[in-house]
C-alpha cells in the first residue's frame, strides 16, 4: 500500500466496506408502468472506520429489475479505490467528491445514474458513522432535530385503490398516491371516481410515473382538474421541453410534483426558480445523498415551494429520508410506500408502523437503526467486504 500522504495524519479513515445486496421475493408480482416486479431489491452499504466505528447507507437500485446485482459489483469495483479521497470526519461533501471521482467512469460507460446513486449511499454512509461518532441523530448533525412526520402511503396501484387505501387506512394513513397512467381508460374511471375514495380530512395525490404526453394530459384535464388531489406528480417525462412543461402547468390546476428523476443541481435549480413545480421530490438515495438532498431541500422551503422527499426501497433509506425532512423543516409529506416489501419494515427500525398516525424519526445517534445481521442473511444474494486501497499517493 502507498504511504499515507494526505495532511490529516492521525484523523480515522475509512478501514472496511461491505456491500451487501438484498432481495426480498414477492408472492405477487408488483406492477407499475416501470414494469413488473417479482422481488424488492435493497442495497446496502455499510463502512467501518480505523476507529471501529460503523456506518450504514443505501444505494437506489430498483429500475431494472436485475440492477440492483449489477450496482452491487459496479460499487465494489469503483469504490475500492474512490474512498480514498473521501474523509469520514467532514461527510458534508462526500456527495460532490465521489461523484467528481467517479465522473469519467460515467461518461464512458453511458452511466450516470448508477454512480450517483452509488456516491449517494456512501454520502449516508458517512453522514451515519460521523453522527454515531459525534454521539446525536442524524437529523440534529445535519442542523434540525429528529421529529415526528405526517407519511402518505405511497405506491397504491389505481386499479387496486379501494382495497389498498382501507388498508392503508387501517395503518393510520391519512394520504395516499396512486400509481396511474396504465391505460386511458383505466385512468378516467379511476379519476372520475377518486373523491370517492377518501373520507373528510383526508388528502389524495396521483403519480404518472412519467407515462403521458401532452395530448394524454389534454384529453384526460377535466377528469383530473375535477378530482380532489393535493398534487399530480411526473405528468410527463423528465426530459420533455420546458414548452410542454408550461403547457402542462398552465393546464392542470393541481400543484405538479417532480424530482425523483432529476439529475443534476442544475435541474433542480430550474425546478426551484421555475413556474412549473410546486413539489419538488429528491431522493437521498438516488441523487445527492443527504449533502446535494439537504441544501435543495432548504432551497425548496426557502422559494415557498414543499419539499417531498421521494423514497422507494428498502427501510434505511426510508429511516434517511426521515432524518432528511426531520433538519430541512416545512411540511413536506414523508413518502412511504405500502406495497408488500419485508425489507422496508425489517430495517426502518423504529420508523415504522406508524404511531398514531405518525412516523416518528429515531433519535438514538446516526440512523438510530442499525441492520439485523440475521435479516441479512436471510435475504443476501451478493456480499462484498472489502479494505479499501488508498491511490491518494498516485493520484
Ligand atoms: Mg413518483
Amino acid at each position: 500500500m502507498p504511504p499515507d500522504t494526505r495532511s490529516t495524519v492521525g484523523a480515522a479513515r475509512i478501514a472496511r466496506v461491505e456491500i451487501l445486496c438484498l432481495r426480498y421475493p414477492l408472492a405477487k408480482p408488483m406492477e407499475s408502468v416501470m414494469g413488473r416486479l417479482d422481488s424488492r431489491p435493497a442495497l446496502l452499504i455499510r463502512l467501518e472506520d480505523t476507529d471501529g466505528a460503523e456506518g450504514w447507507g443505501e444505494i437506489w437500485c430498483n429500475f431494472p429489475q436485475p440492477g440492483a446485482e449489477y450496482r452491487a459489483r459496479l460499487a465494489a469495483a469503483s469504490l475500492e479505490r474512490a474512498l480514498s479521497i473521501v474523509d469520514p470526519g467532514a461527510p458534508g461533501d462526500a456527495f460532490r467528491l465521489l461523484r467528481q471521482r467517479l465522473h469519467m467512469l460515467s461518461l464512458q460507460s453511458g452511466e450516470g445514474g448508477p454512480a450517483d446513486q452509488i456516491a449517494s449511499g456512501v454520502d449516508i454512509a458517512l453522514h451515519d458513522l460521523a453522527s454515531r461518532k459525534a454521539g446525536v441523530p442524524m437529523a440534529t448533525f445535519l442542523g434540525g432535530a429528529p421529529r415526528a412526520l405526517d407519511g402518505y402511503a405511497s405506491g397504491i396501484d389505481c386499479r387496486l385503490a379501494p382495497e389498498m387505501i382501507t388498508q392503508a387506512r387501517g395503518n393510520g394513513y391519512r394520504a395516499f398516491k396512486l400509481r396511474v397512467g396504465f391505460d386511458r381508460a383505466t385512468d378516467t374511471g379511476i379519476l372520475a371516481n377518486a373523491a370517492g375514495l377518501i373520507e373528510p380530512g383526508e388528502v389524495l395525490m396521483i403519480d404518472a410515473n412519467q407515462s403521458w404526453t401532452v395530448s394524454d394530459i389534454d384529453g384526460l384535464k377535466d377528469h383530473i382538474n375535477d378530482a380532489p388531489l393535493t398534487w399530480v406528480e411526473e405528468p410527463l417525462p423528465v426530459d420533455r421541453p420546458d414548452t410542454e412543461w408550461a403547457r402542462v402547468a398552465a393546464v392542470l390546476h393541481a400543484p405538479i410534483a417532480g424530482g425523483e428523476n432529476m439529475r443534476s443541481a442544475d435541474a433542480f435549480d430550474n425546478a426551484i426558480s421555475g413556474n412549473v413545480f410546486d413539489v419538488i421530490q429528491p431522493d437521498v438515495c438516488k441523487w445527492g445523498g443527504l449533502s446535494g438532498c439537504l441544501d435543495i431541500a432548504k432551497r425548496v422551503i426557502g422559494a415557498g415551494k414543499r419539499y417531498c422527499p421521494h423514497y422507494l426501497g428498502g427501510g434505511l433509506g426510508l429511516v434517511a429520508s426521515a432524518h432528511l425532512l426531520s433538519a430541512a423543516g416545512g411540511d413536506g409529506l414523508l413518502e412511504i410506500d405500502v406495497n408488500d416489501n419485508a425489507l422496508r419494515e425489517l430495517l426502518a427500525g423504529p420508523l415504522l408502523p406508524l404511531r398514531n398516525g405518525r412516523a416518528v424519526t429515531p433519535d438514538a445517534p446516526g440512523l438510530g437503526v442499525t441492520p439485523d445481521r440475521a435479516v441479512i442473511r436471510e435475504f443476501q444474494v451478493l456480499h462484498f467486504d472489502f479494505a479499501p486501497i488508498d491511490d491518494s499517493a498516485e493520484t
